[in-house]
């Protein structure tokens, strides 16, 4: 080859669904945000992350584990997925470990989704929900949320009408933060053709359940479509750069599909022994939830006052996650952009209709008050947009 000749264009070889997929949309790095607006501190409220860390017991394991980093690590992920076992209840012959719950979505995605398939997934929505179905060609019908949040049972039912091969959503919702009640859940379910498989992400389970929260698990298990339940330890369990979630599945098939069609050393050996310890330490899982529950009802407070005394607008989603939906009645990329120049990273979203919606992860005492404190230095110099 000559360099006369034409340089041939990836993007011209790659296969179309590639070409036209839309990039996830991830929080900004601290370090670039410290650079870009040379702000002393910065508050990373963007992704859902636990600020108070992991137990102590992960440290140690992974002490421990790093004598064996030239080996390869199980690829089945034997004694987590025994561990899970013990955890959820769940055979641990109908557990997949994954490199996060991300990479689980992906593989149900590959083993499932043809060309033209369809998903119905939940709006404001996960933004991988949409993108992994889409990389595989198939349409995505996203059913909105009615105007107080709550599932719109009708448009799941019309949606679901239609000839569809995934159903996919979070519960509790991310973005909304809260979660689809038992009813709810059980008439989603019921309206759902028979040969399609139901794929629930409880990325945020942890800091839901409890009293009133329901047993997506039990419900699943009562009705006969095959199923899917991903859970991660990024959030709760505040793992997330080790990369480590799980799907719990209907049958030993279903989990045995997901697997071939990955690579085999999915989740690295620090993640396995880092996870298994941190099902060990009960009490700082409960003590991280009691925390997000407490400073989340202090930042609702707060953003409450915030609104009656100067900024009318503001509106709060409730939630039951470690994250609040805030519609802004502004434009979010504006407001988040004016938020960095103040040091604190969130996430705005941009998916049509929720446009004026920020989402803020619950941080530590100090974290949030500094969000508080920029939010009402920006929202007066940003004018009021149309919702939407
Ligand atoms: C954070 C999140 C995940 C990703 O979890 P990982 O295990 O880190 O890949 C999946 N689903 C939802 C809804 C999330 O919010």
């Amino acid at each position: 080859m000559t360099s006369a000749q034409a340089a041939v264009s990836a993007l011209e070889l790659c296969r179309a669904q590639a070409r036209a997929l839309p990039a996830y949309n991830a929080g900004l790095s601290e370090t670039l945000v410290r650079k870009r607006y040379r702000v002393a501190q910065v508050r990373k409220l963007a992704s859902n992350e636990n600020p108070h860390g992991a137990s102590p017991a992960v440290a140690a394991a992974i002490r421990d584990w790093s004598a064996r980093a030239h080996r390869y690590p199980d690829p089945a992920c034997t004694a987590l997925r025994e561990g899970l076992q013990q955890w959820t209840g769940v055979d641990a012959a109908r557990i997949v470990a994954g490199n996060g719950s991300e990479e689980l979505i992906e593989r149900i995605c590959l083993a499932f989704l043809c060309a033209g398939d369809r998903t119905v997934t939940l709006s404001p929505s996960f933004g991988l929900h949409e993108i992994f179905p889409l990389m595989m060609g198939a349409q995505v019908t996203k059913v909105p949320v009615d105007a107080r949040f709550a599932h719109d049972l009708a448009a799941w039912r019309a949606a679901l009408a239609q000839p569809t091969k995934l159903v996919m959503f979070s519960t509790p919702s991310n973005p909304l933060g809260c979660a689809a009640s038992r009813v709810e859940l059980q008439q989603i379910i019921a309206a759902a053709p028979r040969n399609v498989l139901l794929v629930i992400d409880e990325a945020y389970h942890e800091y839901a359940a409890g009293p009133g929260y329901p047993d997506v698990l039990q419900l699943l298990a009562q009705q006969p479509r095959p199923w899917v339940v991903l859970r991660t330890f990024s959030k709760a369990f505040g793992l997330a750069g080790l990369r480590v979630g799980y799907a719990l599945t209907s049958e030993t098939e279903l989990r045995a599909i997901i697997e071939r069609v990955g690579t085999p050393f999915n989740v690295n050996g620090a993640a396995q022994v880092a996870a298994l310890a941190a099902l060990t330490d009960r009490e700082h899982l409960r003590s991280v939830v009691a925390a997000t529950a407490r400073e989340r009802q202090a930042l609702v407070g707060a953003l409450a006052s915030l609104e009656s005394a100067r900024q009318p607008g503001l509106r709060v989603v409730p939630s039951c996650a470690n994250f609040l939906f805030i519609d802004t009645a502004r434009s979010a990329r504006q407001v988040a952009e004016a938020l960095l120049a103040r040091g604190v990273i969130v996430k705005p979203w941009l998916e049509p209709g929720f446009q004026t919606f920020i989402r803020v992860t619950i941080g530590e005492g100090g974290e949030n008050d500094a969000f508080v404190t920029a939010l009402a230095d920006v929202l007066p110099q940003i004018p009021p947009a149309p919702p939407g």
